[in-house]
């Protein structure tokens, strides 16, 4: 099984990009499941025409700690996708990063990952707090490899660079790597440019870029993947390839 947290600052396509590495997997005939760790919960929705789950905090809080289920907790999203979405504290109390520390620790307990038996587990975590509870996906052995999704805006490469300093300052100590940069692009000036300069900075490379382009906001309009809303275009392609790059850093193939 493998298991990779892909990060980004709130906004930068990471959940569209992390649905749609799961689309181009689940198609590949992979088992995948994506567990969305943003307390706005909605990165699987593109994955349920549109639709937000209910998560795990809400379902615990409604049912009481113990009795939920999996089959409360884990949705069959398109192409065969198990989807889980973490959930976020009350507003104003409660701490994200423990709630995100909570699911994942029920989804433990309760045996998903022997029931669903995955072959690759993506964790979709916002990256604009890098604190103790945001981080754990990439600690205690949840995920293998972080993957950071950003533009060339200055506030998403800051974002990712403190992503990235994090990552660095576990090394060493059996925590996740660096997977390497996914650029989508935004189109302002010199991004590329601006993306190849982070990925020095860590000592990684950029593994994938996506275009600027009007299929991904037409398939999320349609609460769909560009696989499915959207297939036969150069946005589709791209996406592929960054599903591809994310498996070539594990020696594997689509
Ligand atoms: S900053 Fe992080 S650790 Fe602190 S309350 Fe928020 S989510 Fe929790």
């Amino acid at each position: 099984m493998i298991k990779i947290a892909i990060y980004g600052k709130g906004g930068i396509g990471k959940s569209t990009i992390s649905c749609n590495i799961s689309a181009a997997l689940a198609r590949a005939g992979k088992r995948v499941m994506q567990i969305g760790c943003d307390p706005k919960a909605d990165s699987t929705s593109l994955l349920h025409g549109g639709e937000r789950m209910p998560t795990v905090l809400e379902l615990t809080r409604e049912k009481g700690v113990g009795k939920i289920t999996l089959d409360d907790i884990v949705r069959e999203g398109a192409f065969g996708v198990k989807c889980v979405e973490a959930g976020g504290p009350v507003p104003g109390l409660g701490c994200a990063g423990r709630g995100i520390i909570n699911a994942l620790e029920t989804l433990e307990k309760l045996g998903a990952y022997e029931k669903y038996q995955p072959d690759i587990v993506i964790y979709d975590v916002l990256g604009d707090v890098v604190c103790g509870g945001f981080s754990m996906p990439m600690r205690k052995g949840y995920a293998d490899k972080v993957f950071v999704v950003t533009s060339g805006e200055k506030m998403s490469v800051y974002a990712a660079a403190n992503i990235c300093m994090a990552v660095n300052n576990f090394k060493g100590r059996g925590y996740a790597d660096l997977g390497g940069i996914i650029l989508n692009k935004r189109g302002v000036d010199k991004e590329d440019e601006a993306a190849a300069q982070l990925a020095e900075d860590f000592k990684t490379s950029v593994i994938a870029s996506i275009d600027r382009n009007t299929n991904i906001p037409f398939a999320e309009k349609h609460g769909m993947t560009v696989f499915e809303a959207c297939y036969d275009t150069i946005t589709r392609c791209q996406l592929e390839d960054t599903a591809k790059a994310v498996l070539a850093c594990f020696g594997g193939a689509l």
